[in-house]
């Protein structure tokens, strides 16, 4: 055999790596189409010298690391789309079959690893990732080492484990530490190509459906549980897969994934012995939600000021329409305290508001306008404060665009309105426009838990609020089809 001839140089090892991604909330209307991943994260060529971006952080990770040992790096597509609703099916296939094409291109390899999401719902597809890895599997062969990593809120599917040698998922929520995880497996994968390790994987499914927290407890101690057992006894990784609540498919439920080193027994004890764990503590892992009533007699009686109001149903991070009324149309019922609330995603609002100019005053009909959980427009009378083109704010290090973006004013009442969807991450927005927080009483972001790094600093206190909408934390409000039950909470007792 040539290759094995004394004078040969040592050939190289040779890696793939791409990234296709969103987070699918299935009941939310506004399709996820071309653009969507266009606006969002659309990097062909490789992403040396590209604007950061979350999901592109593995496949910098997988180059950077490939490089330090000599090897090659082939990178593919980075796509990935702001959450909303099902990815159009032509959509969806063309970009994975890129990825596929890329793939083939760059073969041989000894290590595919993938940055996707892992609730990434398609017209035809309730599980991509499942889809794409088991046609990579089939591309690769079973000789080559194939990972991904995915964020924590993925619905881990035995279809993508029995594709993959590694899965790792996120630990942190805000998520911060997806650097240090496509580290993790990128070194799983190496000692995979090189015979150090055999990866087993085993999964559990805790039957339950849930938001998780881990900056707070019970959450915080049983995420340092599972750092703790990395890396001794054969365990090579664990990932707490929390789900996506708003994506209806029949894997949407919380699962405990365990990766050991050729120990497939040890895998499965220890990921049902977790998992049980997770379910035994159910009623107490969830943060606690207020109505928009009771959060307005608090906020409204409380001594200080300002407080700040998640509208966490109406999180475009989520995949909301970040339209939703009923937050607004019941503060100004309750007379208008002086109030800062944002970012109504209202193209058309934003055309009549900078047709009409700053300073200008005019009846304009705002919000209640994309879904069926938005609650009804407000015809309102507003002063035009402030009109701005292409407006940011700072998010996880890079920007977020809100695009052309109008404040406008009735009574004490200042609401943003803006024209790319986007979740509140910053208290920048506001204060461009002359918006003095803390001259407020209340300040309302639609946002889930992302809004909490800016505003922590200038809130008194912070409330979350489960509001009607796409992404209500009330599970029991929300009109699942396809979701395998039974599940907590919708059903009580579901392993018994
Ligand atoms: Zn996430």
């Amino acid at each position: 055999m040539a290759s094995l001839r004394v004078h040969d140089p040592p050939e190289a090892m040779r890696i793939f790596t791409a990234c296709l991604g969103t987070e699918t909330n299935t009941f939310a209307p506004m399709p996820t189409g071309r653009r969507l991943f266009e606006e969002t994260c659309f990097i062909e060529g490789g992403t040396k010298g590209k604007p950061p971006s979350l999901f592109a952080q593995p496949m910098v990770v997988a180059r950077e690391e490939a490089e330090k040992r000599g090897w090659q790096a082939v990178e593919g597509l980075c796509a990935f789309a702001t959450p909303a609703g099902i990815t159009v099916r032509k959509v969806y296939e063309e970009l994975r079959d890129r990825i596929l094409g890329e793939l083939k291109a760059a073969m041989p390899v000894n290590m595919v690893m993938m940055s996707l999401h892992g609730a990434m719902v398609a017209d035809g597809y309730d599980d991509c990732e499942g889809d794409l890895l088991t046609r990579i599997r089939a591309m690769v062969g079973p000789k080559v080492a194939v990972g991904a990593e995915l964020d924590l809120h993925c619905h881990l599917t035995n279809a993508m484990v029995a594709a993959c040698d590694v899965i790792v998922t996120f630990k942190e929520y805000p998520h911060t530490d997806v650097k240090e995880r496509a580290h993790e497996l990128f070194c799983i994968l190496a000692d995979r190509v090189e015979g150090k390790v055999k990866p087993r994987m085993a999964l559990f499914d805790c039957r339950m459906l849930g938001i998780y927290h881990p900056t707070r407890e019970p959450i915080k101690s049983f995420v340092e549980e599972i750092k703790a057992l990395e890396g001794k006894n054969g365990v090579l990784s664990v990932s707490f897969g929390h789900g996506f609540p708003w994506g209806d498919v029949p894997d949407a439920s919380s699962r405990i994934l365990v990766v050991t080193d050729n120990r497939p027994e040890d895998a499965k004890a220890l990921a049902e012995r977790l998992g049980r764990k997770l379910y035994a503590m159910r009623e107490t892992t969830q943060p606690p939600y207020l109505s928009i009533g009771q959060a307005l007699d608090r906020a409204i009686a409380s001594n200080v000021a300002p407080i700040v109001l998640a509208d966490c149903s109406d999180n475009s991070g989520g995949g909301a329409a970040s339209d939703s009324t009923y937050f607004l149309a019941e503060i100004l019922r309750r007379g208008g305290p002086p109030t800062a609330i944002g970012w109504f995603w209202d193209p058309g609002a934003v055309d009549l508001a900078f047709e009409a100019g700053e300073g200008a005053k005019l009846r304009l009909r705002l919000g209640g306008k994309v879904s069926a959980l938005s609650g009804q427009p407000l015809d309102l009378d507003v002063t035009v404060v402030g009109l701005k083109r292409a407006m940011t704010q700072p998010f996880g290090g890079g920007i977020g665009h809100l695009g052309d973006a109008a404040a406008l004013r009735t009574g004490e009442v200042d609401i943003v309105v803006n024209r790319k969807r986007t979740q509140v991450f910053s208290p920048n927005p506001f204060e461009a426009f002359g918006i003095d927080l803390a001259r407020k009483k209340l300040v309302v972001v639609k946002s889930m838990q992302h809004f909490h790094a800016g505003y922590a600093p200038i809130a008194k206190d912070i409330l979350y609020v489960a509001t009607p909408g796409t992404v209500s934390p009330d599970f029991h409000s929300l009109p699942y089809r396809k979701l395998a039950r039974p599940i907590w909470p919708l059903d009580p007792a579901p392993l018994g």
